[in-house]
């Protein structure tokens, strides 16, 4: 059975050719021009990933993304037209999957729904705890926490801490982190990764302006631990 996309932009014509490009790739689109419509329709029917774009009438989809996200983890992608909006999109308290900026080619969007349709679908890696420190990393139950307490992550920040925990020291390119993070199908924007990063620092590090867990190596990419330069 074909899998549902709902998109959500009120920009008819933006609509008309992203409706078109996922009903060519075989998939079964529903669609929404106002945030208020597309909550109603969540609550509806099953829906398999969301195209959210950020201004829309009404509720616009930052509120739309949280709202949903409250109580599903459907893959969201968010739709917006400037790169300036990446760190909240990427947040946790927003908690979308991917984002793509406009202007977009509808082959790149298509290729973003299956990437984020296969990576949900992927069986959670089973599992071993690693413990670092007072950082504990729960692979089974995507966990981390730190001194025994749960500090909330998204999928995509637990998967680069527990890629770079799972080699400390090792040095990863920002290529490696994002092919990791998509399964290998990775073309989009590498400064997620920094982004990512600092969301995690955030949240793990005693002092995140001096962070010691996730070294940055500059000019190269990252390493749990490790001799890098802080920041
Ligand atoms: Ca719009």
């Amino acid at each position: 059975m074909a899998e549902r996309i709902l998109v959500v932009e009120d920009e008819l014509a933006i609509r008309t050719i992203v409706e078109y490009a996922l009903r060519d790739a075989g998939f079964a689109v529903l669609s929404a021009s106002r945030g208020d419509d597309a909550l109603a329709m969540m609550d509806d029917g099953a829906i398999d990933l969301v195209i959210l774009d950020i201004m829309l009438p009404g509720i616009d989809g930052l509120e739309v993304c949280k709202r949903i996200r409250a109580d599903r983890s459907v893959p969201i992608i968010m739709l917006s037209a400037r790169s300036e909006e990446l760190d909240k999109v990427l947040g946790l308290e927003l908690g979308a999957d991917d984002y793509v900026t406009k202007p977009f080619s509808p082959r790149e969007l298509v290729s973003r729904v299956k990437a984020n349709l296969r990576r949900a679908g992927l069986e959670p890696e089973r599992g071993v705890v690693t413990t670092i420190g007072e950082l504990e990393i729960d692979a089974s139950a995507r966990t981390v926490r730190r001194s025994g307490e749960e500090v909330p992550v998204t999928y995509s920040e637990f998967e680069i801490l527990h890629k770079l925990a799972s080699s400390p020291r090792r040095v990863y390119t920002r290529e490696e982190l994002m092919n990791h993070l998509w399964k290998g199908s990775f073309f989009g924007d590498l400064r997620s990764v920094d982004v990512h990063v600092r969301h995690l620092r955030q949240k793990i590090e005693k002092t995140p302006s001096k962070p010691v867990l996730i070294r940055t190596v500059r000019g190269v990419g990252y390493s749990f631990g490790g001799e890098g330069a802080a920041g």
